[in-house]
């Protein structure tokens, strides 16, 4: 479980009314029993449960049994699609290691799109249910071009790119390191001139994730998958 507290042997615990009800509802969990927690920041923790009841449950802190690990520094910048197609990719992407999901408005993007806490609590749902120290970030949508002005370049931006000439995504993606990112547009995807923009930036590499077109949450499992393969981790 997931608690925004430091960690330390003999630190008391509350857990959310949620997390309670999950522990001794759904996991019938009893006074006594070892759970396990996760700051972001500490590694894990095991704790004992020490009290439950209507109002939440108490837990008391005992043993780091995990030292704090990162995966690779792997951002998702994606544009918006629909609501639910958001919270499907945020999902897969704490799945799949990303550390940063950063929301983006592109020339075809739906813009009546207003980020609520839910994505944030899908992705540290996600974060425990894949057993990963941290919790992937959600950044509030931002414009391509401001977030491209800003850009590291340092970072790769595997750009995910439908218009069907760029290379193979396995080949155009072997020997790639981390810090990376990889940008999916929005339904109607990239404009001819977002596209212009994004090839002539030196740190972006076209990649194509084969002869039909995906879905963006579809394409993001898969750019995601296809960059873990060749990163290795
Ligand atoms: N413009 C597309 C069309 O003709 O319908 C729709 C874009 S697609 C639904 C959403 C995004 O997924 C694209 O902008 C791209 O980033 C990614 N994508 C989808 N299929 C892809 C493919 N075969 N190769 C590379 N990227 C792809």
């Amino acid at each position: 479980l997931f608690v925004p507290q430091d960690l330390a042997p003999g630190y008391g615990v509350i857990l959310t009314l949620d997390q309670s009800r999950y522990l001794t509802s759904v996991m019938r969990q009893a006074i006594g029993a070892q759970v396990l927690l996760f700051n972001g920041r500490d590694g894990e923790w095991t704790a004992t449960l020490t009290e439950t009841g209507k109002r939440g449950s108490l837990l008391k802190v005992d043993e780091q049994v995990r030292p704090m690990a990162l995966g690779p520094d792997l951002d998702l910048v994606i544009a918006l699609v629909k609501r639910g197609r958001v919270e499907t990719i945020v999902e897969k992407a704490a799945e799949l290691g990303v550390r940063r999901v950063r929301l983006t408005i592109t020339r075809r993007t739906n813009v009546d799109f207003v980020k609520l806490g839910r994505l944030d609590a899908i992705a540290m749902e996600a974060a425990e249910q894949t057993g990963r120290l941290d919790v992937p970030a959600v950044d509030d949508p931002q414009k391509l071009a401001e977030i491209l002005d800003g850009w590291d370049p340092a970072r790769k931006l595997v750009f995910c790119d439908e218009a069907g000439d760029a290379r193979p995504a396995f080949q155009a993606l072997a020997g790639s390191q981390a810090p990376a990112a990889i940008l999916i547009g929005p339904e109607g995807g990239f404009s001819p001139e977002e596209r212009e923009a994004l090839r002539a930036l030196p740190f972006v590499i076209p990649v194509s994730l084969g002869p039909r077109i995906l879905r963006a949450d579809t394409a993001a499992i898969s750019a995601l998958t296809l960059w873990q393969a060749a990163v290795g981790d």
